[in-house]
This record gives structure tokens, C-alpha cells and sequence, in this order.
């Protein structure tokens, strides 16, 4: 019943109207926009987001992934009342208990993780981990993959650009900027994603340079690294000594409670979280192994670092105003409570493939090449049969009617923005998988 309703989403246009004269683009982030208008959501509640309009829509977005337990989960937003409540400000601008609660939760389930530092954003989390890195190993050059996506600041916005003929062979990438107004710093070195061959030998030839490989390793969340391509990158960094970023930001608690590196038992130097980590509040933290992270300490680390670091002594500045937010530690610590509740992951994961395996089914039966792909609790659908592997491979694939599809979706109550991945939380219902496949089922048969 609820899908043949065409929606009236006017109050939406109405206040983009507005936005358009106040904020450049009309959003505060350039992600947010899609044609004509975005829609401005007013409400979410477990599963559901609501309109300015009044509209309901089952959401797959989940703000990027971050909202595992979905919209204000009761536990959640009670643990944070309380935290407020308690301790009678938002914040303390000292050391306080949640700070050792959260990074001691964290080493207990990151294999890779002995000491955390906390930052605002999966963003910070990647820039510092990245300044890390230098400093541990006296180089300065990052080395990162084609199409992966560590936040908007200069030295990671670089991939290539295969549509417009950018970027040269996938043997040997060229950085090719995806913004303009970049810094005028060295660029990163490119690596093609899953092709261990070619990666390899652009790490060996750059070795000297090279202070650390950053990767997702599962691209944008729904690309999955090939065992062999990860297992190289540990062998090779650690021969060459280059310390190995896993950015989990994504994959962080999503993959598993360990992330992907439980999953793929590889351990690297630093990771990186966010996401997740803050239930719905900004939140980023980079952990790693105790000798690599002491150079962020007060004294630099001048023990540990002996004779490791062209800066012996110095501290590493790291700093932040917000970090260790103890309001955003409650959400994530009773986030995490939530997720390691027996049954919990298994019940997401079983109701993405529930989800994965309709979509596919119902293509498949109208005669549409589809697949999805992802891992975990997150996935996408392409409209190929090509196998993916790569940001080249994703390029590769037309997304015309992917987009049309979403389109439709949205006008049928099913939320995320037009040509993203769909993750899942603890609050979608098999009512939900069900009212999402008929969606689907109504959307191809409009078009
Ligand atoms: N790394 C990865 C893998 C991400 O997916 C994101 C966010 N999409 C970031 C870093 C940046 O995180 P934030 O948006 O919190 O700055």
C-alpha cells in the first residue's frame, strides 16, 4: 500500500530554496546534494528517517554507516542523558574515566591496537595517523590506493581518474587530484587496489621515500580486498619499513566487532576508527602497536624510539579541543555494549543477506545482470556481471539505471542517497527487507 504513494516532498524544495542562499550549494557538505533537491529529513526512529514533509522512509544511509543501532536507540540516548546528567557538563577539558573505559574497550578487540588516541572525525583520524607514521619512520611521502577514501584534505584527495582518460595505467598510476584548491605538498605514490604485482613494485622503487601504505580494506566499504593483496602489503611494509594503515573507519565494528583485520587475521601498524566508534556523535581514533604510537606522547616517545627517529625526542603535536568527548564515549561505549550482545552482528549480517539475495533474485528473474557485493553489513548492487575489484572496475560499470532505480526508491520510501552503498543496523526488521523488496519490485516496474 504504503509504495504506490508519490510523494510530496515541497517543504524540502522550500527550505533548499532557503539553504541555496545561506550555504554554498545549498548543504554543508558537498556529499549531501543530489538533482534536483536533497531531501531534508526532520525525525529517524529506529529504522525510519522522516521528512519535513511528513514522509517515512527506511533508511540505508544511516548517516554513512555511523548509526549501527539505527536512529536514537533508547539505550543509547539514555546512556548519553545520563552522562550529561552525571557529570553536569558536556565536557571536562581534563582527563576524565570514559577516555580509559573506551581505549581499553578498543585494545581488548583490535588485534592490531595497544594505545589509542582520540580525535573529531575518521578524517583527523587518518591525518594523524598519517603524521604518526612520519614521524616514526623519518619519511614523509604516503602511499595510498586508487579510488579509497581516507577525508577531504590534501594529501589523500588524489586517485585517478580512468572516465576522462586520468591517471595512466593501472601498472603505474599517476596521482591525479580529486579537488581543486590542493595543497602544493609532494603527491601521495598511487597503488592499484587488488593488483599485488604492480603494487609491489611501485613500493620497492619508492621505498626510500615511503613512510606509510593507508588502505581501506574493503573499498568504500563494499569492495572486499583480496586475502593475497593484503598479505602482501604486510610482508613487503614490514621488509621495506613502512608502517601498514588499515583505515577502519568503514569497516570498523561493521565487519565485526575486531573489524576487517579480524576477519582477514592481518594485523597492521595503525588503524584508524570513527564512524561506529561514536554511535552518532563525531568521533575518530587512531590505535597501533605501543612503540609506533609512543611517538605521540608528551616526550616523544625518547625511550621507546631510540635511534628509529630523524626527530629522536620530539614529540609529535597532537592536539584537539574536543578529543575524548566524554558525551560521544557514553553513545559509543553503550553502541558497542549493544553490538556485543549475543546474536547481535549475526542478526545484521543475516538480514543483509536476506536483503542481498532478494535484490538479486529480483533482477535476476526480469532478466537483469546484477550482483552485490560487500561484506559484513554493508553492500552494494551494480547492474553487471563483471567481476569488481577495483575502482577501475567500478568506473568500468554504467550507472544510469543503478540511479534511476534510486530515484525511484526515493519517491517509494526507501532512503539513501542516489548511487550509494546500503549499510544495515540492529533496528531494520524483516518487515522492513520486505517493504524495501517490493520497493524495488515497483521501482523496476515504473521505469
Ligand atoms: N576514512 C574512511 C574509510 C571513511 O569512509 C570516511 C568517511 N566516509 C573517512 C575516513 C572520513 O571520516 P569523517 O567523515 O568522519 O571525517
Amino acid at each position: 500500500k504504503e509504495t504506490s504513494v508519490s510523494r510530496e516532498t515541497t517543504q524540502s524544495r522550500n527550505l533548499y530554496e532557503k539553504a541555496k542562499k545561506v550555504m554554498p550549494g545549498g548543504v554543508t557538505a558537498n556529499i549531501k546534494y543530489f538533482s534536483p533537491y536533497p531531501i531534508v529529513m526532520k525525525k529517524g526512529a529506529g529504522s525510519k528517517l522522516y521528512d519535513v514533509d511528513g514522509n517515512e522512509y527506511i533508511d540505508y544511509l544511516l548517516c554513512y554507516g555511523a548509526l549501527m543501532t539505527g536512529h536514537g536507540h533508547p539505550r543509547v540516548i539514555e546512556k548519553v542523558t545520563e552522562q550529561l546528567h552525571d557529570a553536569g557538563t558536556p565536557i571536562f577539558g581534563t582527563p576524565h574515566e570514559l577516555e580509559v573505559t573506551m581505549a581499553e574497550k578498543l585494545v581488548s578487540l583490535y588485534k592490531s591496537i595497544d594505545t589509542v588516541r582520540y580525535t573529531n572525525s575518521g578524517m583527523e583520524a587518518t591525518l594523524l595517523a598519517m603524521r604518526i607514521a612520519a614521524a616514526y619512520t623519518g619519511k614523509n611521502r604516503l602511499a595510498k590506493c586508487e579510488g579509497h577514501y581516507h577525508g577531504g584534505y590534501s594529501q589523500v584527495l588524489y586517485s585517478v581518474n580512468p572516465e576522462q582518460n586520468e591517471g595512466g595505467p593501472e601498472e603505474k598510476p599517476e596521482a591525479v587530484p580529486d579537488s581543486s584548491g590542493m595543497s602544493s605538498e609532494e603527491k601521495p605514490l598511487i597503488l592499484p587496489f587488488n593488483n599485488a604485482g604492480a603494487a609491489e613494485y611501485l613500493l620497492r622503487a619508492n621505498a626510500s621515500t615511503i613512510s606509510a601504505v593507508i588502505l581501506e580494506p574493503v573499498q568504500g566499504g563494499f569492495i572486499p580486498a583480496d586475502p593475497g593483496f593484503l598479505q602482501m602489503l604486510r610482508r613487503v611494509t614490514k621488509e621495506l619499513g613502512i608502517v601498514l594503515i588499515f583505515d577502519e573507519v568503514k569497516t570498523g565494528f561493521r565487519l565485526g566487532l575486531g573489524g576487517a583485520q579480524e576477519e582477514y587475521g592481518i594485523t597492521p601498524d595503525l588503524t584508524t576508527l570513527g564512524k561506529v566508534l561514536g554511535g552518532g556523535f563525531p568521533v575518530g581514533a587512531v590505535g597501533g602497536s605501543k612503540d609506533i604510537m609512543e611517538v605521540s606522547s608528551p616526550d616523544g616517545g625518547k625511550d621507546i624510539l631510540a635511534g628509529n627517529s630523524s626527530e629522536e625526542g620530539k614529540a609529535l603535536f597532537h592536539s584537539g579541543t574536543y578529543n575524548g568527548h566524554p558525551t560521544v564515549l557514553a553513545a559509543g561505549l553503550e553502541t558497542i555494549a549493544l553490538l556485543e550482545e549475543p546474536g547481535a552482528l549475526k542478526g545484521i549480517f543475516q538480514k543483509t543477506m536476506a536483503l542481498r539475495k532478494g535484490i538479486e533474485s529480483l533482477y535476476s528473474e526480469a532478466g537483469i545482470p546484477v550482483q552485490t557485493i560487500g561484506k559484513g553489513s554493508i553492500f552494494n548492487f551494480l547492474f553487471t556481471k563483471s567481476p569488481i575489484h577495483s575502482h577501475r572496475d567500478l568506473k568500468r560499470v554504467n550507472m544510469d539505471f543503478r540511479k534511476q532505480i534510486d530515484c525511484k526508491l526515493l519517491e517509494l520510501g526507501i532512503y539513501t542517497k542516489p548511487l550509494n552503498r546500503y549499510s544495515m543496523s540492529i533496528a531494520h526488521t524483516e518487515e522492513d527487507i520486505e517493504r524495501t523488496l517490493q520497493a524495488h519490485k515497483q521501482a523496476l516496474a515504473d521505469i
